[in-house]
């Protein structure tokens, strides 16, 4: 059983922001910002490409709610949010899980495109072909 699905089922203790049938949320045990909280389908699932559509709405309505709960308490200036999706991509712990980062203004982190530069050689009128195909 892999340590996500260990915390949803309580044999290993997680400080719960969030909880309902199908979904938990929380605290990162390795925090990168204040509030750092991993959002979960309690469905084990390795990848968005593994979720059913309604499981992708499911998990992205508790990532709001979730949001919403800590913009609240917390007061962050924004957030960034998002997955490691595939172990290229970096995903360690194979079951998908939502990190929402609090950011503040300042805080000295990066955005999404400190993440890879890395964007091939096609030029853009070909790859949309090929995407599109
Ligand atoms: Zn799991």
């Amino acid at each position: 059983m892999c340590i996500i699905c260990k915390i949803i089922n309580n044999e290993i203790p997680s400080y719960k922001v969030y909880e309902n049938d199908t979904k938990l949320a929380f605290l990162d045990i390795m925090p990168r910002s204040k509030g750092h909280t991993v959002v979960v389908l309690k469905r084990h699932a390795l990848a968005v490409e593994d979720l059913s559509e309604e499981e992708v709405k499911d998990l992205f309505a508790a990532v709001k709610k979730v949001a919403d709960k800590i913009k609240t308490a917390l007061k962050p200036d924004g957030f960034s949010i998002g997955w490691n999706n595939g172990s290229a991509a970096g995903q360690v712990i194979p079951h998908l899980h939502v990190h929402i980062i609090p950011r503040w203004n300042g805080d000295g982190g990066g955005n999404m495109h400190s993440i890879i530069n890395n964007p091939g050689k096609e030029k853009p009128e070909d790859l949309i072909k090929i995407i599109n195909s």
